[in-house]
């Protein structure tokens, strides 16, 4: 990595800004644990041809997230927790893939990744419908308005009947499910797909492992019949009864999160991974202006500006450093340039900009509207951050979720008081967990509280093993968090088990045991304010 600037004539103009952010395409994958995901995306990167063979990204063992791995608690336990974007070309497009880190206990993390993205893929495994961190994931596209493509995944398993499929999304999400493709065969009978576009049968090929890209044969409608008989008429029957009742791709309604384009798929044998990237690039949005915190628009063709989704420390022992990973929202980005961090308007050097897809690093030289860039020793940035250059701009702060977990956390070596503080402002800022101070607890033990508990064991392990500060925690019996005032504190005092803890923008949260027990002080005391938070489901 060369910390220069790249030499040549990079075009800086709001206009260069708009050409390359029409061609972007930033999406996220939305899906339960082992729906596929892992398999997709190799597959993905594997048709666009950034890697030769799959199983290069993912290592060939169990094909099991292995690009992200970087903690031993991960390794054990087979998940990813890190996340990152992945950058292709694919037809004149640029395609930015960023992972959602997935494992049964997902964090805050997780769901900030979608505020950063243009569309999701909702991505659903044929035999088990719409899963619980599915929905979760949803929702958080739901309230942002990200459009969102439907793949269901594993046909060539068995699975529920396309049909019902279709009924269980609609009743589920709301969106009306517009299938581009319809399967010809049932679950574990995978002949193919009927392209509802021009009525054409794309014949599904097993190849050996997924290892290459399976050849999507296109043959005619009388080509179909004649082969597959029965099975095609019957597709081609569900087809005219899909387009009966209005199941048709609409742009508009797709752009306004009313429908979702529905494509069959198995990901593993990498079929209908094509016709997904042809869908993004055809379909998704590309990037636009982004509303400022005052709801202004900034264009994209306005001087450089991006702000910041994702922290990470401590990636792997041979960079220990601080990574921030932006998204670029106007301008041209240039490595090397000089920006203002808005929260202290201090300047920031991009000396080392960087990609980052699991270990593998790359520098990046110039970046548009839509892309992820990871900058290096960002220590003073945290999450939420504006950067820009030029004209200031603040983007809206990132939505915190509604925390369920809560615990308080102790230094368990009273010798290690600065690199407990130290550890902990650290994990607040990269917003690993939210540090909540407890005015009866005092300063020295803080209240962690988490979207999901497995972020309290990433919390303690980072702790002991990059701070070198072994901390215990003592689980909190609460599992709802309301929104209070400084004039209601003593009517929610007057209650028992509700304990009121701040937040460091000074705001005060209510918790309590459970939805009753807010009842009961809502039906007490009608007055005090007791507001939800965004939750994250
Ligand atoms: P993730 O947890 O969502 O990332 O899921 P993975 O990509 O790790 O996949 C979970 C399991 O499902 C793995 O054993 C995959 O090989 C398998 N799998 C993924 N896609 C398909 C598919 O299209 N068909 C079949 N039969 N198996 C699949």
């Amino acid at each position: 990595m060369s910390a220069a600037p790249p030499a040549g004539d990079v075009d800086r103009t709001g206009r260069a800004a708009v050409v390359e952010a029409a061609r972007r395409r930033t999406f996220a994958v939305i899906s339960h644990p082992d729906a596929g995901k892992s398999t997709l995306t190799e597959a993905l990167a594997l048709h666009a041809r950034v890697i030769g063979q799959a199983g290069a990204v993912h290592g060939k063992a169990g094909r099991r997230g292995t690009v992200s791995d970087w903690m031993d608690m991960e390794k054990a336990r087979g998940i990813s927790i890190t996340s990152a974007a992945l950058q292709f070309e694919y037809r004149d497009a640029v395609i930015n893939l960023l992972d959602t880190p997935g494992h049964a206990d997902f964090s805050e993390d997780t769901y900030r990744v979608l505020t950063a993205v243009d569309a999701a893929v909702m991505l659903v495994d044929a035999a088990k419908g719409l899963e619980t961190q599915t929905m979760k994931l949803f929702a958080v596209c739901k309230h942002r308005g990200i459009p969102i493509v439907t793949v269901v995944n594993k046909w060539d398993r068995p699975g529920k009947d396309a049909l019902e499929l279709m009924d269980e999304i609609a009743e589920r999400t709301g969106l009306t499910p517009t299938p581009l493709t319809w399967p010809v065969g049932i679950a574990g009978d995978f002949r193919g797909v009927l392209d509802r576009r021009d009525g054409t049968f794309r014949r599904f090929t097993r190849t050996a492992g997924g290892a290459t890209i399976a050849p999507e044969e296109q043959l005619t409608a009388a080509e179909a019949t004649a082969r597959q008989g029965e099975v095609w008429t019957q597709a081609v029957e569900e087809a005219e009864l899909l387009e009966a009742t209005g199941a048709e791709h609409d742009q508009e309604s797709f752009l306004g999160g009313v429908t979702t384009p529905v494509l069959f798929a198995s990901a593993v044998s990498n079929f209908g991974v094509g016709a997904l990237l042809d869908t993004l690039v055809d379909l998704a949005p590309a990037p636009t202006g982004r509303p400022d915190a005052d709801g202004a628009v900034r264009d994209l063709a306005e001087p450089f500006s991006a702000f910041v989704f994702k922290v990470q420390s401590g990636m792997d022992a041979a960079h220990r450093d601080r990574l921030a990973y932006i998204r670029i929202c106007s301008g041209v980005f240039e490595r090397g340039m000089v920006v203002t961090h808005g929260r202290t308007g201090r300047p920031f050097a991009t000396k080392y900009a960087q990609q980052v897809f699991g270990r593998e690093r790359e520098s990046v030289d110039v970046a548009y509207p839509g892309d992820v860039v990871g900058l290096v020793n960002a220590s003073a940035l945290g999450v939420g951050d504006t950067l820009f250059t030029e004209r200031p701009v603040a983007f809206p702060l990132l939505t915190t979720f509604a925390p369920e977990h809560f615990a308080v956390v102790r230094s368990r070596d009273t010798a290690k008081h600065k690199q407990f503080r130290k550890g902990i402002e650290q994990l607040d800022s990269e917003g690993v967990v939210q540090v909540l101070r407890s005015d009866r607890r005092g300063d020295g033990s803080p209240v962690l509280a988490v979207v999901g508990p497995m972020q309290f064991e990433v919390a303690t392990h980072r702790m002991e093993h990059e701070f070198h500060a072994p901390v215990a925690l003592d689980r909190l019996p609460y599992n709802l968090a309301m929104r209070t005032d400084e004039e209601s504190l003593p009517m929610i005092a007057s209650s028992g088990g509700v304990e009121v803890v701040r937040r460091p923008s000074g705001e005060l949260l209510a918790l309590f045991p459970d939805k009753w027990a807010l009842r009961i002080l809502q039906q007490r005391h009608p007055r005090a304010t007791l507001e939800p938070l965004v939750a994250a489901q």
